[in-house]
């Protein structure tokens, strides 16, 4: 196996429940039931996995660098109680007008995180629930997995192509064990 392989995770939506107009305090970050189980599992694959999220209601004033910071951090930390190691949580701050090249569907966080962690994106997986999340993988070529939580079920524009549609982070971990096993038969 590679060690340059890596799974990306989306926030919002998919590690936890998507709240319209955002989570803008520690106390809307709430977890799924299966995301405990999830994280373990993705723990014992050894894979660096890197968080990459657009947090706008930053640059709307909804919330603040010190919140959201502060809610990565208890993340980091419950994942290292669940027994996964989070290599990195990447957030873009800005407004979706702002124009960086950070936010998704732009690559900047995935190219920033590969430097960081010398991952191959060729060879790594991203896993979300909106559109934008798909489009940034697929630029990038990385390997698709759309969950049905969050945004998950909005229809996929003509073109956009994924490697999978599944119920939620849990069955994408399944589906990250099978493909990282198919990888060592190889
Ligand atoms: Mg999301
Ligand atoms: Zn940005």
């Amino acid at each position: 196996m590679s060690s340059s392989e890596a799974v990306f995770l989306d926030r919002d939506g998919v590690i936890n429940e998507f709240v319209l107009e955002a989570v803008r305090d520690p106390d809307q970050f709430l977890y799924y039931d299966f995301t405990s189980e999830a994280m373990a599992r993705l723990g014992r694959l050894n894979l660096p996995v890197i968080v990459v999220t657009n947090q706008s209601a930053i640059g709307r004033g909804w919330t603040t660098h010190e919140v959201v910071n502060r809610i990565h951090e208890n993340l980091i930390q419950n994942c290292k109680e669940w027994g996964l190691e989070i290599s990195s949580v990447r957030y873009c701050p800005h407004h979706p007008t702002d124009g960086c090249d950070c936010r998704k569907p732009g690559i900047g966080m995935f190219k920033d995180a590969a430097v960081e962690h010398g991952i191959d994106l060729s060879e790594s997986v991203m896993v979300g629930d909106s559109i934008v999340d798909m489009q940034a993988a697929a630029t990038l070529g990385l390997k698709r997995l759309r969950v049905k939580t969050g945004r998950g079920l909005s229809p996929l524009p003509a073109g956009l192509e994924i490697d999978g549609h599944v119920d939620n982070l849990l069955e994408a971990v399944e589906w990250i064990e099978s493909w990282i096993q198919n990888k060592k038969n190889q």
